[in-house]
């Protein structure tokens, strides 16, 4: 008898939890799924977090628990991978390299802290990683605390908070910020409202190349809880609390956030193959890496292309969709039929935008905002962690029932 294949993910985030399924369902291959972290970072709620609407646990997933679920054939290895051998097909971990049939790189992006831009990585936060969501949302309330502890220090100077970056991600955090600021004042009367929320963007408009429906509904939005948006505008540099725009502005803040773009991760770099200015690799129809045998790459790794050819911009949705797809052509190849083109179809975007607000536009025709868009985006995103939670626990059953070794501490 044929031995099963191996398959490896790396990366368990949406793209690597997608193909996860996907191959855990043919019960062709024995899978492996390599993640530096035990768990899948929800970044789509860390807004969420940062605001204390919701804790760690409810923005991540357990990846011991999830591979446990789909039993034997899954393992699950806490690793951070360096470097493939493509020759000898083997992913290079930290201490070991794993052998691999088929490869699936998921690693996502990390936040571009452009090195043109001085000071901008040592004095500003990204949020693309759970350490450093939690890092940043420590920070600002201390230092929130320490304005309180301070006798007038409130009604003293301003408190500005700077957001580089008016994408999905920018918006969201800057409305999520600016509401639970204006919740804090209220429920905090000793303070005076002195606190300031700035979101600087390169464009016209915030979500640059969304619908326009979207553009206007987070503009009013952000303007309505008091969110002042620099637009047309590009940060030099950034010191200790001051940054420098492209008009020579000099700004004082308290605290940065920036979230003006991605680069894919760091595994592109020991990678020859052909790839974009974010260093996203250019995969083929297929979503194979072009040069490396049984190689393919999903989700914000790659350069993703829409059902008309058009570039897709990095969301959780095309991840999704790509990490199906690859795994699908994985299983083509292990069957020997033929793949399927990977043609991504955006069905809509959803954003949050403060409180119990979102703006959501779905299949070109649905367009809802306000506090059902906001209960619509909540059953959708809750959803989603749902049934992946449900599934941990099947996990977690079997893990106490064979004594296996399980993280239960998210
Ligand atoms: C604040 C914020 C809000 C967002 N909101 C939305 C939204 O509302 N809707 C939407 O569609 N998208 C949203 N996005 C974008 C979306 O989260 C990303 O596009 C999505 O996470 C990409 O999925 P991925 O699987 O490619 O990568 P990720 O989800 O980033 O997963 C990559 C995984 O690879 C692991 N990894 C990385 N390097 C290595 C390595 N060398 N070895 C082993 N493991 C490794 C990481 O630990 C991680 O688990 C948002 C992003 C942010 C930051």
């Amino acid at each position: 008898m044929e031995q099963r294949k191996r398959v490896v993910i790396v990366g368990g985030g949406y793209a690597g939890v997608k193909a996860l399924q996907t191959l855990a369902a043919s019960n062709l291959c024995d899978i492996i799924l390599i993640d530096q972290h035990p768990y899948h970072y929800l970044q789509t709620e860390a807004y969420e977090l940062i605001a204390n609407e919701c804790s760690m646990s409810r923005v991540t997933i357990d990846l011991v628990a999830l591979s446990l679920s789909y039993g034997e054939h899954v393992t699950f290895i806490k690793d951070t991978v360096r470097e493939i051998d493509f020759e000898n097909k083997c992913a290079s971990g930290q201490n070991s390299c794993h052998p691999y049939d088929y490869l699936l790189l998921c690693t996502g992006s990390r936040t571009a802290f452009h090195s043109t831009i001085a000071g901008l990585r040592e004095h500003s936060h990204g949020v693309k990683t759970l350490p450093s969501a939690l890092s940043f949302k420590h920070q600002f309330e201390q230092r929130l605390y320490a304005r309180m502890e301070s006798e007038g220090g409130w009604c003293g100077e301003p408190f500005n908070v700077v957001i580089g970056g008016g994408g999905l991600s920018g918006v969201e955090i800057a409305a999520e910020m600016a509401y639970y600021i204006r919740v804090f004042h209220k429920d905090n009367t000793l303070t005076c409202e002195d606190i300031h929320i700035f979101l600087i963007i390169p464009h016209e408009n915030v979500l640059e190349g969304m619908e326009r429906y979207l553009i206007q509904k987070a503009t009013r939005r952000l303007t309505q809880l008091g969110v002042k948006i620099i637009n047309h505008s590009r940060i030099t540099s950034v010191e200790e609390h001051t940054l420098i725009l492209d008009n020579d502005d000099v700004l004082c803040f308290d605290f940065m956030i920036f979230t003006g773009g991605i680069i894919a991760s760091t595994l592109t770099s020991t990678m020859t193959t052909a790839k974009n200015k974010k260093s996203q690799i250019i995969v083929d129809e297929y979503l194979r890496v072009p040069t490396y045998n049984g190689v393919f790459a999903a989700g914000d790794i790659a350069e993703l292309r829409g059902v008309e050819g058009e570039l897709l911009p990095p969301t959780a949705q095309s991840a999704e969709q790509s990490g199906t797809l690859a795994a699908q052509n994985i299983l083509a190849m292990i069957e020997n039929r033929e793949m399927r083109c990977a043609k991504i179809r955006i069905e809509g975007m959803m954003v949050a935008l403060g409180g119990n607000y979102a703006a959501i536009s779905l299949f070109g025709v649905i367009r809802i905002s306000g506090l059902l868009g906001y209960w619509v985006k909540r059953v959708i995103m809750r959803g989603y962690r749902y049934l992946l939670h449900r599934q941990c626990i099947k996990g977690m059953d079997k893990s106490s029932k064979t004594k296996h070794r399980c993280h239960t501490g998210f």
